[in-house]
């Protein structure tokens, strides 16, 4: 049996930040994930929007996180050397009743402090962004809004904490919980645990976790979503993040030009659905949407589609929580139930907030040593010709290009496979690989290559992912 002050069951954003958060203390902690890399469930499939923090009740835990966590965002990234891109949101309306929705958010946006923000007439915003339909009437512009790479952050997170000490345990599944005179015994499919306290951060299963041991008062009722991705070469993309109120009040939509330089657009809504695949009904959703919205906008550079899941937390009685929820069942034991957006927005503040719970309940004191700073993976992309030089002189795997379409060097690919990544899809959302416009057809079988060589396995060996897991022997989760 292994023991620890704290484990962390989950390796989503949540879980790799609050382990991340964890180390800043004296304790020993282990973050326990039932799939073979972290960053897979909801942080692997979201909206990648770092909210500006004006869409929620004024002086509520979610609308104050949200506010100081933009600000933080950009230091936050700077310190795990991830890219962030502050490109601001335009949110548009195309009518009365949503003018006045538009007007309440500014108003919120404005109690809350939320830098910049700006109320904008239809010809204001088209100024700013030419692309956009003609029916705008009015626009909330928030020039602090930003993207990131939802998984690219949780990665980084997972490796400063590691590097801080944090232990790390994949394909280790959650499926009993003990109480005990010191604490709490955890068994997985794999190992036992012993810790003196517990922090829950399992996801879309974050209540059937609690449940192993206590009663939850909140209840997780998923539902789908379906975004698609438009190439780098799309003509008339926007440059700011768009996000469309509809008139009749229904589901809005998001245009996000990514980090990588890709469009994402989506989500779609689906209920009660607990599967990560694409519906035909949801695609179409979305691309409707966006030929309203963005009118000139090139759909036929679509790269890619891709579904993900909503944890709605429900009371008992079927009635939905707004705010973030966070159990102390029992001392010493805290779940994250339910959270959504703006959660990957919030992840650094509430694995903070977590964290200095935790710490005060352990009595642990802060940890001198704990260094903040993580060095990414060098990437070849966007090197001037010297720098290239200098990378092929230092490694000459720089030199060697294995995906062709996003700039990936067989350096990047051995070095992701050095940190820990066994699975195509580990390599993949830790260089880039396969994700641009050939979507894997030219470089997938170099990657398999390179991490059969590398892990010492055959070929038909290496998986693309982790093919889908039973939680808790309950329903299937396949992503
Ligand atoms: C459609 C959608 C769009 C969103 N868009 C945005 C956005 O634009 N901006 C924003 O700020 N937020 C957004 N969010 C919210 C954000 O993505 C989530 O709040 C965040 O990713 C939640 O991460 P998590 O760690 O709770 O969950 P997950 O990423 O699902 O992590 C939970 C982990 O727990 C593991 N696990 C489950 N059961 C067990 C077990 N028994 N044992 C061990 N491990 C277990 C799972 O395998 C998983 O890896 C969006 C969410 C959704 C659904």
């Amino acid at each position: 049996m292994r023991g620890f002050d704290l484990v962390v069951i989950g390796g989503g954003l949540l879980g790799c930040f609050a382990a991340r958060n964890l180390c800043r203390r004296q304790l020993h902690i282990a973050l326990i994930e039932a799939r073979e890399d972290v960053c897979t469930g909801v942080s692997r499939a979201n909206t990648a929007i770092v909210y500006p923090g004006y869409d929620h009740k004024p002086g509520t835990l979610k609308a104050e996180m949200t506010v100081r966590a933009n600000a933080r965002f950009a230091e936050l990234c700077a310190e795990l050397d991830v890219p962030f891109s502050r490109c601001g949101s335009l949110m548009l309306s195309c009518g009365e009743k949503a003018d006045a929705v538009l007007r309440e958010k500014y108003k919120n946006g404005l109690s809350m402090a939320v830098p910049g923000l700006r109320l904008l007439s239809g010809e204001e915003a088209r100024e700013l962004e030419p692309s956009l339909t003609a029916g705008v009437t009015s626009a909330l512009y928030a020039p602090t809004a930003g993207t990131v790479n939802p998984w690219e952050l949780g990665i980084a997170a997972v490796e400063n904490a590691a590097a801080n000490g944090a232990e790390l345990f994949l394909n280790n599944r959650v499926l009993g919980i003990r109480k005990t005179a010191e604490g709490y015994r955890i068994e997985t499919d794999r190992e036992v645990f012993a810790c003196r306290a517990v922090l829950n951060c399992a996801g879309l299963y974050a209540d059937r976790v609690q449940e192993l041991l206590f009663p939850s008062e909140v209840h997780i009722v998923p539902d789908g979503a379906d975004y698609l991705i438009l190439d780098r070469a799309a003509a008339n993309k926007p440059t700011h993040i768009i996000q469309y109120e509809p008139e009749d009040g229904g589901k809005g939509f998001n245009a996000v030009p990514t980090v990588e330089g890709s469009l994402l657009l989506g989500p779609s809504e689906r209920a009660n659905e607990l599967d990560f695949a694409v519906s035909e009904r949801g695609i179409d959703f979305v691309r409707e949407r966006a030929a309203f919205v963005l009118p000139g906008l090139d759909l036929g550079e679509l790269i890619r589609s891709f579904a993900a899941v909503r944890p709605n937390p429900r009371r008992e009685d079927g009635s939905s929580i707004g705010s973030f929820v966070i159990e102390n069942p029992a001392p010493g034991f805290w779940s994250m139930i339910g959270i959504k957006t703006p959660g990957l927005t919030c992840a650094d503040e509430l694995g903070r907030f977590a964290a200095e719970k935790a710490a005060a309940f352990l009595n642990a004191g802060p940890n001198e040593r704990f260094d903040p700073r993580r060095r990414g993976i060098k990437k070849a992309r966007g090197m001037s010709w010297e720098q290239r030089a200098a990378a092929v002189r230092s490694d000459p795997d720089y030199g060697e290009v294995v995906c062709c379409c996003e700039d990936i060097t067989k350096a990047e690919v051995l070095e992701a496979i050095r940190r820990g990544a066994t699975t195509l899809d580990a390599v993949k959302r830790r260089t880039g690989a396969c994700m641009g416009r050939c979507q894997g057809s030219r470089c997938q079988q170099k990657l398999l290559a390179l991490l059969a060589r590398e892990l010492g396995v055959p070929e038909d060996a290496v998986t693309k992912d982790g093919a889908g897991s039973e939680v808790l022997g309950g329903g299937r989760h396949e992503d």
